[in-house]
């Protein structure tokens, strides 16, 4: 199938990486579109474990182009970075090709994310900085690199600490890197034009989306599908939408989280979920899933189904809870409000179900599953009204039930 698109459905952390990097199999191309090294898509292979922020899950595929569109801010200092533990791994160098329209991250943009950053979770990494530079139009651009007198001009002009030191650096990273920055637009359409097969990986997810999430406690880049156009500069007519969710729920930082568990089911989650940031090693808040999120999810990207991540670690709870509704100000509700404080006040409404004993970690097809996980992932299906085509039973890159398309 063509054009994949893989979104977070929740606040991000959804395992993203493993099922981009399952669909990514045989594909010509793998597309950021959103956000910059503060995602951290983990993949485990046989090689071993790869964190991956900027190069695309995907190109870890011999013969997968990963491509950075211009909605992605670019910090040449971690792509370096990160290519180096690739290479430290023994993986071949993946095939790169960067937009010229890509904003960089630079010192200055780390230097100025301040005392907000802590309470609204951010990962530190200047990508907020450079995306307010962006849209108040004093950004620079890979396409900029090609002027190395403007570039340390943009530097003094920003205030940057040593000019001469990063004017350096990019230079030499614009000799190493010119020949993969260029046209990402016209690269992605023309593969699309073929009928190749090209995957969108979202990076966080829909509940931090700029505009749909959870403002303020959200992102500064268009998360949900909507974002490949904004991202790419591509209408892309897409034959999936895999909307992908943890069998439970967790967030990083502050803000509204009405499913939250802070006693000893926050605590399993987070140990056997192994809930630490794969970008800054913080514990991460859990929870049990929470449908009305899911189905806002739902209504904003149109999901032609899902993929349930982390299956496996719900195995051994007495029961497994699943949130179906709100009630807010004593009103039940379905409805996911705009407003924080709304979203703060809202009192989940639970359906308890029947666990299931674990481990769950060799089971690769549908009928090895116990009854009670089956029982609990059809009961999803028919709260959201999408069907589940992957399921995760463990960390590996094999741990997924792959059910076929719907
Ligand atoms: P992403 O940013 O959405 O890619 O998510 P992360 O990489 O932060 O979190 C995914 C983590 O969970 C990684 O360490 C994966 O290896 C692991 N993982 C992925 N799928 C599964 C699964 O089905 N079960 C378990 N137990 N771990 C998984």
């Amino acid at each position: 199938m063509p054009a994949i698109a893989v979104i977070g459905a929740q606040w991000g952390d959804e395992a993203k990486g493993k099922i981009v990097h399952h669909l990514s199999r045989g594909a010509r191309m793998c597309v950021r579109f959103n956000g910059g090294a503060n995602a951290g898509h983990t993949v485990e292979d046989r090689l071993g474990t790869a964190r991956l922020h900027l190069v695309p899950s995907g190109a870890l595929h011999p013969g997968c182009l990963g491509v950075l569109g211009h909605g992605v801010v670019l910090d040449p200092w971690a792509l370096q970075e990160e290519l180096a533990a690739l290479w430290a791994q023994g993986r071949p160098e993946p095939a790169l090709l960067l937009s010229e329209r890509a904003h960089l991250v630079l010192p200055h943009h780390r230097a100025r994310e301040g005392e907000a950053a802590g309470r609204l979770g951010t990962t530190r990494r200047g990508i907020g900085p450079a995306y307010e530079d962006r849209a108040a139009r004093r950004g620079l651009r890979l396409a900029d690199l090609a002027d190395p007198l403007s570039v340390r001009d943009h530097l003094a002009r920003m205030g940057t600490e040593s000019v001469g030191e990063v004017a350096e650096d990019l230079a030499r990273f614009y000799a190493q890197f010119s020949d993969r920055i260029g046209d990402a637009r016209s690269a992605i359409a023309a593969a699309l034009a073929a009928r190749e097969t090209v995957v969108f990986e979202g990076a966080q997810g829909t509940l931090l989306d700029l505009d749909l999430g959870t403002y303020p406690y959200v992102t500064s880049s268009a998360t949900t599908v909507h974002g490949i156009g904004w991202g790419t500069g591509v209408r892309v007519a897409l034959d999936r939408v895999v909307g992908v969710t943890k069998a439970y729920t967790t967030r990083v930082g502050e803000g509204p989280f009405p499913t939250e568990e802070t006693g000893e089911v926050g605590a399993w989650l987070r140990e056997r979920g192994r809930e630490y940031g794969a970008t800054t090693g913080r514990p991460r808040r859990c929870g049990w899933l929470d449908l009305v999120a899911l189905r806002y999810a739902h209504a904003v990207n149109g999901f032609t189904e899902l993929a349930l991540t982390k299956l496996d670690v719900l195995a051994g709870l007495d029961e497994v809870k699943v949130c179906v509704a709100y009630r807010i100000g004593g009103h039940r509700t379905d409805r996911f409000p705009a407003r924080a404080e709304e979203l703060a006040a809202a009192e989940p409404e639970y359906v308890a179900l029947p666990a299931w004993e674990g481990p769950l970690r060799d089971v690769r097809d549908w009928g090895g599953l116990p009854r009670e996980a089956q029982r609990f992932v059809r009961w999803i299906e028919e709260g959201v009204g999408v069907p589940v085509s992957l399921v995760g039973t463990g960390p590996g890159e094999g741990a997924v039930i792959d059910r076929g398309r719907g």
